[in-house]
């Protein structure tokens, strides 16, 4: 399985630890001696539930996460969430306030709106994207349900590297693509989700974050599946869990505890994506970022090339050099490197210097 990995750059579904890879085929058939796969065994019975609990604890543990919060695996991906999110907490005669900052967080404004009243508090389309508010002046609306943001745009490359501190209005984050790469404060969300098929593990699940405190302002009279508090009421288990993404969920929550937790996920994150930035900025114009530089993000680095033919060029090369994902959205083109937890720093450095070995040829 080792020998001929690709240096995977993809943005979602996206690179796993080689250790989990392995963990997964060496107990895919049998799982902890218990004669059967636990991809076999009802999530109502042990193997599963000792499993499950023991996730829980790690994503407590690693993101710092105290008693008032409920943890949740749902299906669905994070998508469904942009529609639970306001059906669950956006009350009649209130608004919901949405800092549009690309891709995602764009949908999910388009679902909420589809919900109830939203209040566009921050519009990137007027800087294409590529700039953020400064999360110190973030207010929310005076008759406020929440304000939403997402944590990381997956396909503009653009992070929040702090964030509001909403005193009195719910924050909700999409913290999909930069999930367990940085400490983060959790005390200071409502609701934090994110699909776990980039840094945490494969496509199916999707880790829901949520204070108690919400339930008070819960909208009760929703269908069981979308209601967060039939969800919570029963551990999580009001349905079938997806058990293979969360059983992968819980060899990468491991594997990174085993790396340093959420500190050494940063740290990892900056020294891969300074790799970058600093080839990028150092290529004399050659490669040109077009996101601010107080928010660039640390896990899609997106770069634009001097013409789309030498897009093509480097993708087509890229390939040949046994890297791939480094196309650029489909919505907006360019290049794109994900460099999510589990990417090793070599596959990095090995993307830079192709990037200076293709500026010295075709530049
Ligand atoms: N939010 C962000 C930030 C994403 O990057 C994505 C997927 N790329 C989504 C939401 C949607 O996730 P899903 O496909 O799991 O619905």
């Amino acid at each position: 399985m080792t020998n001929n990995r690709k240096k995977n750059f993809f943005a979602g579904p996206s690179v796993l630890p080689i250790e989990v890879l392995q963990e997964l085929e060496r107990e895919i058939g049998e799982y902890n001696n218990e004669g059967l796969s636990i991809i076999e065994a009802s999530h109502r019975d042990q193997p599963f539930t000792d499993m499950y609990f023991e996730t829980l604890d790690l994503v407590k543990e690693l993101l710092n996460i105290n008693d008032n919060y409920d943890i949740l695996f749902l299906g669905g991906g994070a998508t469904l969430q942009f529609s639970m999110a306001p059906l669950n907490y956006l009350k009649p005669n209130t608004v919901a306030d949405y800092i549009k900052s690309g891709t995602w967080s764009n949908k999910a404004a388009s679902d909420a709106a589809k919900i109830g009243d939203i209040n566009i508090y921050f519009d990137g389309s007027e800087s294409n994207y590529s700039t953020l508010p400064d999360p110190k002046s973030v207010r929310a609306s005076e008759n406020s349900s929440y304000l939403y943001l997402c944590s990381n745009e997956t396909t503009g490359g653009i992070a929040w590297q702090d964030f509001p501190n909403l005193k009195e209005t719910p924050l909700i984050a999409d913290m999909s693509s930069d999930i367990l790469s940085r400490p983060v404060d959790v005390s200071k969300f409502a609701l934090i989700f994110a699909g776990v098929q980039k840094n945490l593990g494969p496509a199916g699940a999707t880790l829901v974050i949520l204070n108690k405190d919400m339930y008070e302002r819960q909208n009760k009279s929703l269908p069981t599946y979308l209601n967060y508090y039939s969800h919570t009421k029963t551990g999580g288990l009001t349905n079938t869990p997806p058990i293979f993404s969360i059983w992968t969920v819980k060899l990468v929550l491991q594997w990174i505890k085993a790396n340093g937790g959420a500190e050494g996920m940063a740290k990892r994150a900056s020294l891969k994506s300074t790799m970058l930035y600093d080839t990028i900025d150092g290529s004399g114009g050659f490669y040109i970022s077009p996101v601010d530089k107080r928010y660039r993000s640390k896990m899609n680095v997106v770069f634009k090339l001097p013409s789309e033919e030498l897009e093509k060029e480097f993708v087509a090369m890229s390939k040949e050099a046994n890297m791939v994902g480094l196309n650029g959205h489909r919505s907006v083109g360019g290049l794109r490197a994900s460099i999510y937890n589990s990417l090793p720093v070599e596959d990095v450095k090995a993307l830079s210097d192709f990037m200076n070995e293709f500026k010295r040829i075709k530049g």
